[in-house]
Formats: C-alpha cells, sequence, structure tokens
C-alpha cells in the first residue's frame, strides 16, 4: 500500500491519540483515480496483470468524460470496476454542503475521505465565463488576521488526487468546464509544490484536461522558496501575490510571522517570474480600512508595481467576524484613483452576488462547529 506523509497541526485530537510525531506523520492512505496520470495506470494494469489498453480507457473516463465512480465506466467489465472501487479513493471526496445560488457565485463544502473539509467556489463571469476557485490545503499555515480560512492553522495538504476531485465535483455541479481556474481557496498552495504541481499539469497538458496554462492562477501570500521553484516551471501560468500592504510594517499586522518574508525579498521573486515565464504578476490588495488604505500606502503601492512591472488588483474586504472593516465605497475608489493617477495599472475585484455566499472559510468554520458541537 502506497503511504502518503500528511502534516497534522500540533494538539490535533488525532495527533495526541494515535501517532507519535506532533508535526509530520506517515498514515496507510489509498491512492485517488482522479490525479493518477497515464503511465500511473498503466504501470497499475501491469501490475494487476491487465492489458494495458485498459489503463486507456480509464483515463478517457476520468479526463474526457469527467467520470471518478467506475460504476459510471460502463465499458470496463464488472471485476475491473470492482477493483478500481476497492484499491482507489474513486471519489474519495463529496459535496455536502452549499451556499449561494446555483448559476450565480456558489460555495461547496467538501468533505473528504479522512473527514476532513475544504470549500471551493463557482464564480459565475461576463460572457458565460466560469471560474473555479479551488482550496490547495486543509486550513492554512499563514493565518492571515481576517481570513477565517487559517484560524485553526494547518491541518494537512490536498493531494493532487483531491485538488483533481474539486475540479471535477465543481464541473459536474455546473454542468461544465470552467473557464478559468484560480487557486485561491484555503491553504497556501506553494506550501504544497509538488502537488500542486502534479495538479497544475493534469489540468494544463493536452493528453488531460488541456487548459491554456495562461488561465490557471496561482495565489501565494509571498512564500519566497515556492516562488523561485514555481518560477524556475518556466510555464505560463498566471502567478497573483497576496501582498496586502506596501510596506513590512503594515503588512505584519495583517500577516502574523510565521510565513511571512520581507516584500523586498518577494518582490525580487516576482521579477524572477517575470523573467522566466516572461509574465506580469498580480498584487493582491484586499482593502482594509485604516490599516492599508491611506493615501500613501497608494503611493508605495503604485512605485512598487510600476518598478516591478506589476498589476494591482484591489479587493474590497469581505467582513467576517474579525477586527476589520471594509472601507466605504468612497474610499475604495478613491485609492484606486490615486494608484491609477501615479501611472500603475490597477483593477478592482467586482463582487457576483458573493454577498450571498458565506466569505472565505466560513462555511468550513460553521461545520467544524457544528462537528464539535456534535463530539
Ligand atoms: S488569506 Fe489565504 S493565505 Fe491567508 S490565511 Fe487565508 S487561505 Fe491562508
Amino acid at each position: 500500500m502506497r503511504r502518503t506523509t500528511i502534516s497534522i497541526r500540533p494538539g490535533s485530537k488525532r495527533n495526541a491519540k494515535n501517532w507519535s510525531s506532533p508535526l509530520s506523520v506517515e498514515v496507510p492512505k489509498k491512492p485517488f483515480l482522479a490525479g493518477s496520470l497515464r503511465e500511473e495506470l498503466a504501470a497499475w494494469c501491469v501490475k494487476e496483470c491487465m492489458a494495458k489498453f485498459r489503463a486507456n480507457q480509464i483515463a478517457e473516463w476520468l479526463y474526457k468524460h469527467g467520470v471518478i465512480d467506475p460504476a459510471e465506466m460502463k465499458n470496463l467489465p464488472l471485476p475491473l470496476r470492482g477493483m478500481l472501487d476497492s484499491r482507489f479513493y474513486a471519489p474519495g471526496s463529496r459535496v455536502t454542503e452549499t451556499a449561494g445560488t446555483p448559476g450565480g457565485t456558489e460555495k461547496l463544502l467538501l468533505e473528504l475521505f479522512d473527514g476532513e473539509t475544504i470549500e471551493m467556489v463557482l464564480i459565475p463571469g461576463r460572457e458565460e465565463r466560469l471560474t473555479f476557485c479551488l482550496s490547495t490545503q486543509v486550513g492554512c499555515p499563514v493565518q492571515c488576521l481576517f481570513c477565517a480560512s487559517g484560524r485553526g492553522g494547518l491541518v494537512r495538504n490536498l493531494s493532487a488526487g483531491e485538488m483533481v476531485e474539486e475540479f471535477l465535483l465543481g464541473s459536474r455541479r455546473a454542468g461544465r468546464r470552467p473557464d478559468n481556474i484560480v487557486f485561491m481557496g484555503i491553504g497556501e498552495g506553494l506550501l504544497n509544490f509538488d502537488e500542486l504541481q502534479k495538479t497544475l499539469h493534469i489540468l494544463s497538458a493536452p493528453e488531460y484536461f488541456g487548459m491554456s496554462p495562461r488561465r490557471i492562477t496561482v495565489s501565494t501570500s509571498g512564500y519566497v522558496p515556492g516562488m523561485l521553484k514555481f518560477a524556475e516551471l518556466g510555464k505560463e501560468y498566471t502567478l497573483a501575490i497576496s501582498l496586502h500592504a506596501p510596506d513590512d510594517e503594515t503588512r505584519a499586522k495583517i500577516i502574523p510571522g510565521k510565513v511571512r518574508y520581507p516584500i523586498s525579498e518577494i518582490m525580487a521573486a516576482a521579477d524572477r517570474y517575470l523573467e522566466k515565464a516572461g509574465r506580469m504578476v498580480t498584487l493582491e490588495y484586499t482593502l482594509l480600512d485604516g490599516i492599508n488604505d491611506s493615501p500613501a500606502a497608494a503611493q508605495k503601492m503604485a512605485r512598487l508595481a510600476r518598478e516591478h512591472h506589476a498589476k494591482i488588483n484591489l479587493i474590497p474586504y469581505n467582513a467576517t467576524d474579525s477586527k476589520f472593516r471594509r472601507p466605504s465605497p468612497k474610499a475604495i475608489a478613491e485609492f484606486e484613483k490615486m494608484i491609477s493617477d501615479a501611472g500603475a495599472h490597477v483593477t478592482v475585484r467586482t463582487e457576483r452576488g458573493s454577498e450571498n455566499a458565506a466569505a472565505c472559510g466560513q462555511l468550513r468554520a460553521r461545520h467544524g462547529k457544528h462537528r464539535a458541537e456534535k463530539n
């Protein structure tokens, strides 16, 4: 049986009861059928003394028809369907709760094979475009102070199979494939680099889902070692950096110290990405009333963006139960104008019914509360 390393948050019940190491333990875990590479499926067929063409049939079901459940793979013999069902997670995740409206912005709560939960969001856009926002970890070690997702810290990384399942379950819910993917859900994806890289390959390679890499955005809180590895891929995936402040002092009021790098190092890694991938980065900036919305901050951000050939995306804060507040519409418009007048490229993220869906991490937080109440 394949063994996979899973990181566990210190103090977790499981960790205290069953596992010896506080931060990283090995647990037996079946592979995921979704997210299996064609060569992995071929090797499995050979090991099980089956013809290799069966691997192609399974891959067609997964990557052409979007089918994860072997029971629906009608051209496979029944014994093979049974084997796939028992040897793999197929699927390992299921949608247990939704918020928002079908056809509008819709948030899905996914329960994973081990009972943990993550969120993904379906976001409709102009001209019937559809974007999926996917998670990369269960919980998040960055723990930005305005974000409900980071509150409990990191539980574990998601496997590539689980991220591909998010894509497939979202596609089934929407009745179609998305036009864009953003890895801006729960987690710092670049801390889960290998599994994220495999997922990106499956989403973009022509023999799998064949999406344009430019339509896939990876968001980072500025985890510099991961950004440098991402740059070295030399692929045209889009990179977004959640900067939220133009200087380290202001940033420290928003992102605690654990996974926070100096802005100078983050921007040097952004320059490396520009050089290797030939793409502009986007600096994501969550506007927080009285924290990072001053005229001086707008001027500094404009300078930073100009110097590093980056664009700025302003995100009016979607209030959770944190201490932060969203600036008024007038203050948001003025901040945007100051950046624009200073010669930098700036946009404001438009909201499409997100007020009807729970803010980031709240579905999961609510689910966790219910679980705790039941136990
Ligand atoms: S905003 Fe993103 S990086 Fe920050 S805690 Fe939330 S999920 Fe993590």
